[in-house]
Parts: C-alpha cells; structure tokens; sequence
C-alpha cells in the first residue's frame, strides 16, 4: 500500500505539539509507519514543498498577514487538514494579544517595532475549513490518533464533544469545585485530557478550550458568587479561549455586570 503524505506546520506558538508529535512517533509508530513525513516544520530548514497532502496537521496560533496566505495554499493542496493544539484550534496563549489595544503587547517586547507586521490572533479555522480538531496544549495521543486513522481509513473523525466533568466523573474524582472551593473550568471545558488535574486534586484551567455552546456566563457568576476577583474571573476565561465566542460571553457578561 502507498503511504498518505503527511505534512506538519507550524505557525505562531511555542512548537510543543511538534514535540508531542515527535514524541509520539518515537513510542507508539504503527499508525504513523502508513505515513510518508513529506514535511515536517520542526525537522526542517527549507520552505514548504510542493503538495499533494493527504493529510495536513497545522499547529500555532495565525498572527500574520503571510500565514494566511500559506495557510491557504496548504489547505489547496491537502485532502484532510486538522487543526492541532489549543493555538491552532482556538487561538490559544497567543490569543491572549486581542485583549489588548492593537500593539500595546509588541510595544512592552520589541524596541523597534518597524520589522513588526502582526495581525489580531485567530484560530485557523478562522482562514480555512478545518476538517478536525486535535484539542489540548499540548494534545493528547487519543486524538492524534483519531484524525490519522479516520484518514487512513477514510471515515469521519470522532472527538470528544462533552466536558471535563464527564471525565471526572467516570473516575470517581470528588469535585474540587464543590468540595474545596477551587474555581474549576471543567464545566465548560471540552473533554479529552481524561480530566488530568482534578484527578491530581487541581481546577482545570481550560487548556482545552470551551466546549461547544457552554454556559461560561453561568460559570463566571458561580466564580463570582464564591468571591474570585472580576480581574481573575476574566483572566481565567481569557487564558486559553480570548478567541473564542463562548468564553467571550462570559467576559462581557462580567464587564456588564
Ligand atoms: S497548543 Fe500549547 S503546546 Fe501546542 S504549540 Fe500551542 S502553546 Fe505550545
Ligand atoms: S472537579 Fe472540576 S471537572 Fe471535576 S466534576 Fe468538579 S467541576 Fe467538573
Ligand atoms: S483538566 Fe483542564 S487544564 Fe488540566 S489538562 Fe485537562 S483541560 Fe487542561
């Protein structure tokens, strides 16, 4: 059988699921020995190659006028492209920068900001149709492994589609925002991660980004009511999803309030 070729790329992020993908190569290689690794943004030192892809994995937050017009180009010569990691599924870390005046965060990095050409942070799918997404920061190998399969065998994919509290739940955790008082995101976090830090007895902290159509508004009030500061309760709900229109809600609802 000829192997799918595979091209991983790399926009406006720290590169850990580029890491995370080299990690997994190394211990768990069956799925990705059907794989040609026609480009790999980490591996490499020259530019894009030419397509086809059949599949193409897309990390990093989209922060600038040249990365929109690649990312195009990408999606015109891949058959499946996913979205991976929280910058590239829903703007993560970087997206914090549109909480912020245009510029005010290149002024307090850069001294001169001339060579400086970036654009408000978005989440890929802001460009281009996406056609999955491999949630976390970084992701997890259950899903990695859900997009590659479901294109080696040409089925949809099937993600996670509920919260962190599900996870929780079936592991028998006691919840630690009702029994300690933490202010935990799980609620309105998209599932995947197996519910990593209340398992350690830790709130969740969203790096998973919002579940799809989560009441954050509600969750916000309930942080309120438990006495977190207006300044954390937005920090929370823009750490990882200031791009997104869910956590949004809750930012606005608690300006308003
Ligand atoms: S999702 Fe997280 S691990 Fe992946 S590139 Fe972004 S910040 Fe790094
Ligand atoms: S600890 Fe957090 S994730 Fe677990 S059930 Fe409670 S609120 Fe949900
Ligand atoms: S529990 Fe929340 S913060 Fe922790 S890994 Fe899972 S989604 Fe991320």
């Amino acid at each position: 059988m000829n192997k799918l070729r595979l091209g991983f790329f790399k926009y406006s992020c720290c590169m850990g699921c580029s890491y995370f993908f080299a990690y997994v190569q190394k211990h768990v290689p069956e799925v990705l020995a059907s794989f040609d690794f026609v480009f790999i943004k980490l591996l490499s030192r020259k530019g894009i190659p030419e397509g086809p892809f059949d599949i193409a994995l897309v990390e990093g937050t989209i922060t600038e006028a040249w990365q929109v017009d690649e990312l195009k180009m990408i999606r015109e010569h891949s058959k499946k492209l996913f979205a991976i990691g929280s910058c590239a599924v829903i703007g993560g870390i970087p997206a914090i920068k549109a909480t912020s005046p245009e510029l005010e965060v290149e002024k307090r990095v850069y001294k001169n900001l001339s060579s400086i050409h970036s654009i408000k942070p978005h989440a890929v799918d802001a460009y281009v149709k996406v056609d999955g997404y491999i949630r976390g920061c970084p992701p997890v190998e259950r899903d990695l492994y859900e997009a590659l399969t479901s294109v080696l065998t040409g089925r949809k994919p099937d993600f996670p589609q509920y919260s962190v509290c599900i996870e929780c739940k079936l592991k028998g955790n006691i919840c630690v925002l009702i029994a300690d008082d933490m202010p935990c995101m799980g609620p309105v976090t998209n599932a995947g991660c197996g519910a990593l830090c209340p398992s350690m007895n830790r709130a969740c902290y969203s790096c998973f980004g919002p579940m799809k159509q989560a009441n954050a508004p509600g969750l916000a009030k309930k942080f309120k009511a438990m006495g977190i500061s207006r300044d954390d309760i937005i920090r929370k709900f823009t750490e990882f999803g200031a791009d997104t229109i869910e956590f949004r809600k809750a930012v606005e609802m608690v300006y308003e309030d």
